[in-house]
């Protein structure tokens, strides 16, 4: 089965008018203009098209000329109106890919509204992401707020520590509720931790 590759369509000219006269049967207004597109697609959905061409086809005697063929006098008409359009379906996949990449930057800039809501307004409960460095190595763990007063947070720090954002999703999932520990950092220091990128993201339930 084929699920991604090119295919071509061949597109015409919705009016049907005619472009020109054929020159090898001698027929008046003869000459239709059709447009040629590639176009990859991915489980027959068009993703974007990659060659166009221009092509006429005399409706008289079959002859089919490509763009480079095309006498200057009728190319000029075909280009004054008479090239069918690419429809917009055949960037269906550029265009859902535009879509899914806003999205995500949509959520993205949502999470860090968030984040920076919640980092200025402290709540028991929150939950902190935590990054250091180590040896060339992202490491991470979580921070829980027990307590928040003028100047300073108390924080649950959990047990566990995990490398990379796939091992914290881990954490989160089997150590999401081991913490013992308690810190208790100024809030000066916790915003300097934010502008020092070591929390990455805050949850609130
Ligand atoms: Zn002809």
């Amino acid at each position: 089965m084929i699920i991604f590759g090119t295919r071509t369509k061949l597109l015409q000219n919705s009016d049907y008018t005619a472009v020109g006269n054929c020159k090898y049967c001698n027929t008046a207004g003869s000459i239709y203009a059709y447009k040629h597109v590639k176009y990859f697609h991915i489980f027959w959905i068009p993703i974007f098209p990659y060659r166009t061409e221009i092509m006429s086809v005399c409706n008289h005697c079959k002859k089919v000329n490509y763009q480079r063929e095309i006498d200057p006098q009728t190319l000029a008409t075909i280009r004054s109106g008479g090239v069918p359009k690419t429809p917009i379906g055949y960037f269906s996949g550029l265009i859902l890919i535009g879509l899914l990449f806003g999205s995500a930057a949509a959520a993205g800039i949502s999470g860090s509204i968030k984040t920076k809501k919640y980092l200025e307004n402290p709540a028991a409960g929150d939950v902190y992401e935590i990054k250091r460095e180590e040896n060339g190595k992202s490491l991470y763990t979580l921070y829980r707020i027990a307590n928040v007063t003028m100047d300073s947070i108390t924080f649950d720090v959990n047990d566990y520590e995990a490398e990379g954002t796939k091992g914290l999703r881990k954490l989160r999932e089997q150590r999401g509720d081991s913490y013992s520990e308690k810190i208790i950092l100024a809030r000066t220091e916790v915003a300097k931790m934010k502008a020092d990128n070591r929390i990455s993201t805050i949850e609130r339930k």
